[in-house]
């Protein structure tokens, strides 16, 4: 080391973060730019975690892969994927090596923060038409109001027939709305904390003003719309008891910048680490592992409820796979590894101050690994081991993967968490890995091309080891 340059040794002895902008050869920006076109796409026919299922089967069944079979017995290379309750789906290819070596696992979420509309949503006042939501996940409610929505989702009768609705996504169809006070009169609302700016309860959708004509008496406007409900989708008031419907953000995923580096969308946590894994999933071919491309619901409200990862759907498919080859399920997860993939919080430049400069992600830094998630002395964590870093920093490095380290923002500023410690729980060697976001969980959420590129790259990495 004495007689290289001062500056030779500072790169070898010092650690810096690369912009992927400025390391990649143009061949792979290209190829991230192109992989991108597809990402909105996806996007744009994805906004809920139904819709999203839909998609990945879609494409899963373009590359092979045939519905999971219980009964069937797997070769090595085979691909198949299995649909829990239409909101969650594991896509699978046979690795050449047995079962009992373990299975690769790449975990995303496929639901996001949004409005979901109340159980018994229609109301009239002051004569007119709204909705009455609950929302869904950790959003600054203010951010929700005066925006275009669309309304996704299922309404089931009681004879249990399904009737599937997406109104407001095409340019002619009508959109919805939560109202806000003009400027004028907004002094006393002005007074509020910024969380209380908008409330729970006043997340009313408005749906309507105009009354049914021919009526007579109170809630003729209320009867017009639901009348108007009940010709397009064939459903009765009473029904909105059995549905799901979601109000989402109505705008489509867009390019951002002049150099259009970036996209912005609603829905980025956490399709964007969802797609480029189910994108990896599909280029393995023969793998030397069995992979699991895991797409989950419900990681937004803590990951309860049978399609989220704190249930047993994904054990228990891990179970039904290792009873083909009489390994037991155990033995395969304590051999196992994962990648949980999630998004990280991007450096935002105007409110720098809630970030540690030196250990948080950075837009076009490449994919984002975080080591440990949680709040209050890292409460709630899974901690990735030194070794399952060292391992997960190898594979990246030796393909040249654009990568960086990153907390979820200053000690105590806050905190969150992923669906890793559920899997970790499993006896499975897991690390957060996924893509930096800007105005996280907003309805407008945006993220760099380049760093979606990696995190395809990533998995692909992960997968073909
Ligand atoms: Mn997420
Ligand atoms: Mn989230």
């Amino acid at each position: 080391m004495a007689d290289k340059k001062f500056e030779d040794m500072k790169k070898e002895l010092f650690y810096k973060s690369e912009n992927a902008g400025e390391v990649l050869e143009q061949a792979d920006i290209d190829a991230a730019d192109c992989f991108a076109e597809d990402y909105k796409k996806f996007l744009d026919a994805s906004k809920t975690e139904r819709e999203a299922v839909l998609s990945v089967v879609e494409i899963a069944k373009k590359n092979g892969y045939k519905e999971f079979d219980s009964t069937a017995e797997y070769k090595s290379g085979d691909k198949f994927f299995y649909v829990n309750r239409n909101k969650s789906v594991i896509l699978t290819v046979m690795g050449k090596k047995s079962l009992k070596e373990g299975v690769k696992i790449a975990a995303a979420h496929i639901d996001s923060p949004r409005l979901d509309l109340k159980p018994n949503p229609l109301y009239e006042k002051d004569e007119l038409a709204l909705f009455k939501t609950h929302y869904y996940g950790g959003i600054k409610k203010y951010q929700w109001v005066t925006i275009p929505l669309a309304l996704h989702g299922v309404v089931v009768k009681k004879d249990g027939t399904k009737v599937e609705v997406c109104l407001g996504e095409e340019e002619n169809e009508p959109k919805f709305v939560i109202t806000d006070i003009l400027p004028h009169l907004g002094a006393e609302q002005g007074k509020r904390t910024l969380s209380e700016g908008i409330k729970g309860e006043e997340l009313n959708i408005l749906v309507g003003s105009r009354p049914f004509k021919d009526g007579e008496g109170s809630e003729l406007v209320k009867f017009n719309i639901m009348k108007l409900i009940n010709e397009k989708y064939g459903i009765v008031e009473a029904d909105f008891l059995s549905a799901e419907l979601e109000a989402v953000p109505a705008f489509k995923a867009s390019d951002i910048g002049f150099d259009r580096s970036m996209i912005g969308s609603y829905g980025h946590d956490d399709r964007v680490c969802a797609y480029p894994a189910v994108m990896a999933s599909v280029s393995v071919e023969n793998p030397e592992y069995t992979t699991l491309t895991v797409l989950a619901d419900k990681e937004e409200t803590g990951s309860d409820g049978n399609t989220g990862l704190n249930s047993d759907y994904m054990e228990n498919f891990i179970y039904k796979l290792g009873e083909q080859q009489n390994v037991q399920g155990y033995d395969i997860l304590a051999k196992s590894e994962c990648l949980s993939a999630d998004v990280n919080s991007a450096l935002d430049p105007t409110f720098s101050d809630v970030f540690e400069k030196n250990n948080c992600s950075e837009i076009n830094k490449g994919v984002v690994i975080t080591k440990y998630t949680g709040a209050r002395g890292k409460a709630g964590t899974s901690d990735a081991s030194a070794e399952y870093m060292g391992k997960i920093r190898g594979l990246l490095e030796k393909a040249g993967i654009v990568w960086q380290i990153g907390e979820l923002g200053k000690v105590d500023a806050g905190g969150g968490g992923t669906v890793a410690k559920y899997i970790a729980s499993l006896d499975v060697d897991v690390v957060d890995l996924g893509v930096p976001v800007l105005s996280m969980h907003a309805p407008y959420e945006v993220i760099s091309k380049l760093d979606l590129y990696m995190a395809y790259r990533a998995f692909t990495e992960f997968f073909k080891q």
